[in-house]
């Protein structure tokens, strides 16, 4: 069987780094978290006192930085930063680089590299209109605000001592503001992607439906 390319996209807390997660292993398919590259290189411009919209010198960092993302780890140039990229500091970091014209373009070409050969469930914001506007199935993962800052709020890898659940929902809003209004690539469902709401379901059963639904597009091809 051909082994596919699966682009999951959606806003911060939809769920997207579970669903992935499963999904692959299910599928024994690679997991590409491509959120933990521009998290990996905001690090690196704070770690090296580089200017946020310094875009000219953060395209070069990114350009020159081996950053490596599989295997639940994420490293950037040796440093393995799989815990403090995910702080309050580093979500504000990544998506400002984020917005960087020349950064996406460095970034977007590697992870071609990494998914073009098939088997892999590739997630983030703009993989499937984008990255992978051919991928063989996209599916874009949706909640609601107040839901996705409860989730944040409980997600126990997420550390940074935030000042409870106005901080957290304000951080969600403003990064989803960044991220759909920023003007490469912003975040958008794809018009072939299957819209889930995963509001009012818990997560186990979003593995499940989404599980099946691959499977079944797998079966029909
Ligand atoms: O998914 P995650 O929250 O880890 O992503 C961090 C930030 O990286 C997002 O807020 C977004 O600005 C950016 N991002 C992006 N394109 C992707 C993945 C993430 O712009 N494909």
């Amino acid at each position: 069987m051909k082994s596919l390319i699966i682009a999951i996209d959606g806003p911060s807390g939809a769920g997207k780094g579970t669903i992935s997660r499963t999904l692959a292993e299910s599928l024994k398919y690679r997991h590409i978290d491509t959120g933990a590259m521009y998290r990996a290189v905001g690090w690196k411009a704070l770690h090296d006192d580089i200017a946020l919209d310094d875009e000219a010198a953060i395209a070069a960092l990114a350009g020159r930085s081996h950053i490596l993302v599989e295997g639940g780890r994420v490293s950037i140039d040796g440093d393995d930063v799989t815990q403090s990229i995910r702080t309050p500091e580093i979500d504000k970091a990544a998506a400002a680089v984020a917005r960087l014209p020349r950064v996406r373009e460095v970034l977007v070409a590697r992870q071609r590299q990494m998914g073009e050969q098939g088997g892999v469930v590739m997630e983030g914001r703009d993989i499937g209109t984008v990255v992978f506007p051919h991928a063989d199935i996209k599916i874009y993962l949706d909640a609601s605000a107040e839901e996705r800052a409860r989730r944040r709020l409980n997600d126990t890898a997420h550390s940074g001592g935030q000042a409870g659940e106005a901080a957290v929902a304000a951080s969600i809003q403003a990064r989803d503001r960044s991220d759909t209004t920023r003007t490469v690539s912003p975040l958008t469902r794809a018009a072939d992607a299957v819209r889930i709401d995963t509001t009012h379901m818990p997560i186990d059963h979003v593995v499940e439906t989404v599980v099946r639904l691959v499977r079944d597009k797998i079966t029909n091809r």
